[in-house]
Formats: structure tokens, C-alpha cells, sequence
């Protein structure tokens, strides 16, 4: 099983470590972002995740699985933030 996996939930498409966090409606998740969110029902059903991926998850994400450098992107170059 993979370490970490996507979940959607408030807009986003954030990535979590299976080993600290098990998604739940209506439970706070922590994701690897740093951000808390909460997955409504929707967002816990297959093929119905339409929001934006979370860039910061995936930066974190590539940092941990150990990518090698040219394969992880630099904040500065994030368009994230710009809602
Ligand atoms: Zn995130």
C-alpha cells in the first residue's frame, strides 16, 4: 500500500500520510501541506474529484518519497496561492 495518498475536501485536492490520518465525512484531516481539512460526502466518493490538486501536497509529497531535485518543484513558481 502506498504511504500517501490524495483525498479532496475543501476545494482541494490534498495528499495525506496513511500512517497518521484515516479520511472521514466530517473529520478534520491533516494534510502533508499543513493544512487541516474536512472531507464532506462528496468528496469521499470515486471519480467525482473535480477541485484543483493541492501543489504544496505534491511538492511535500516528492520531498518525502525522496524525487530527485529537478523533479521537485520550487514554491516560488506556484501559482497556489493566486485565488
Ligand atoms: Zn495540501
Amino acid at each position: 500500500m502506498q504511504r500517501y495518498l490524495w483525498q479532496q475536501a475543501d476545494g482541494r485536492r490534498h495528499a495525506y500520510d496513511t500512517d497518521a490520518e484515516r479520511p472521514a465525512v466530517g473529520q478534520p484531516l491533516t494534510t502533508l501541506c499543513g493544512a487541516t481539512v474536512t472531507p464532506r460526502t462528496q468528496d469521499m466518493a470515486p471519480g467525482m474529484w473535480f477541485d484543483q490538486t493541492c501543489w504544496r501536497c505534491d511538492r511535500e509529497w516528492r520531498v518525502r518519497e525522496g524525487f530527485p531535485p529537478e523533479e521537485i518543484p520550487a514554491l516560488a513558481t506556484e501559482t497556489e496561492d493566486a485565488r
